[in-house]
């Protein structure tokens, strides 16, 4: 179930403004925010506004997307100072992947030495 919005998604919730969220990030296609339980100094997430429920149905659906969330988790790990350092960008896809919130996000993890590989 793609679309705009999704009736019970948590993420979309944090789109329409209905579910408040530590904003660091917003354009027209992808929204960027604190995640609510960081594992590390900084731990962005970054969502399209569209709804797609994980990265295969937005590369179905949606592919220059994934594109622009990327550039962004770049920009922005650049802006809060990770450039130097380093940081990842991480997906989680799915029950194995470890993915709890179904709709598409890439985690932007950084601020701290992450070891690898991951568990
Ligand atoms: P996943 O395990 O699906 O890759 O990641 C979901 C992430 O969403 C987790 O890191 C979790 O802490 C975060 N999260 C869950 N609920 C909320 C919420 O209501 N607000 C925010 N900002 N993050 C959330
Ligand atoms: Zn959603």
């Amino acid at each position: 179930q793609g679309g705009s919005c999704v009736a019970d998604c948590l993420f979309c919730g944090i789109v329409k403004g209905e579910i408040p969220s530590e904003k660091v990030y917003e354009d027209d296609r992808v929204l960027a925010f604190k995640d609510i339980n960081p594992v590390a100094p900084v731990h962005v997430l970054l969502i399209p506004k569209e709804h797609h429920s994980d990265v295969m149905e937005a590369a179905d659906r949606d592919p220059a997307v994934l594109g622009h969330l990327f550039t962004v988790a770049s920009k922005l790990a650049k802006e809060l100072g990770l450039s130097e350092k380093g940081f990842r960008v991480v997906n989680n896809c799915g029950k194995d992947g470890g993915q709890t919130v179904f709709h598409l996000h890439f985690h932007l993890i950084g601020g701290r030495q992450l070891t690898w590989p991951p568990g």
